[in-house]
């Protein structure tokens, strides 16, 4: 085994570690239970008064203790400073859904007749005008229009909005994807590291 590649190539020291080691030594996770006190018994004293009425008052308090167990995650100032590269975070494609029975039946089902009782409103108390049979059907025709109209341009609107985020989401996995490259080369090169205990200089030994 060649030792010198393993020493210091700052200061020339053999008191060199291997950083993933390091790390290891450094940062645990576990559990820790502890006696805490849980709750409290409370005692009471209720005294009767000569003239019949009762008073109960809190003469004394007992803490109860209970084992209480929470995860730990102990890590040192050189564990954190010798951590191996995070993964890059990795893009959500965002798409808008349409419940065609939940659209078509609040927009033909609620918005239709809430038009017709605006329409009706105006007409009668603010136009003045005699609703026919003819006038009313019109009317109707005309709303109908526009509830289908509605419904057909939210569709089209979702059915755009998601293709762009479609697009924006392909663009971010080719950039995800370089990222993931150069996160496992950063790993590969992480596990090959080594510290100095003397100066602090890391540096990079291949077995
Ligand atoms: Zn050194």
């Amino acid at each position: 085994m060649d030792a010198n590649k393993y020493s210091c190539p700052n200061c020339g020291s053999g008191n060199t570690a291997s950083i993933p080691l390091v790390y290891k030594r450094g940062h645990a996770t576990g559990n820790a239970t502890h006696r805490e006190v849980v709750s409290y018994n409370v005692q009471t004293t209720t005294t009767t008064y000569g003239d019949g009425h009762k008073e109960t008052e809190e003469t004394g308090r007992t803490p109860v203790y209970g084992n209480v167990t929470r995860p730990t995650y102990t890590e040192t100032d050189l564990a954190k400073e010798v951590a191996p590269p995070t993964p890059p975070d990795e893009p959500q494609l965002i798409q808008s859904g349409y419940d065609f029975v939940a659209l078509g039946c609040g927009s033909i089902g609620c918005l239709f007749p809430f038009l017709m009782l605006v329409a009706y409103v105006i007409l009668k108390y603010f136009i003045k005008t005699p609703m026919t049979q003819s006038a009313w059907d019109n009317v109707s025709y005309l709303i109908f229009a526009t509830v289908v109209f509605l419904v057909v341009y939210n569709i089209y609107t979702t059915k755009k909005l998601n293709t762009r985020h479609k697009k924006e989401h392909a663009i971010a996995m080719e950039e995800y994807k370089k990222q993931m490259e150069e996160y496992y080369r950063s790993v590969e090169d992480w596990q090959h590291l080594y510290i100095c205990n003397r100066c602090g200089c890391k540096f990079r030994v291949d077995d």
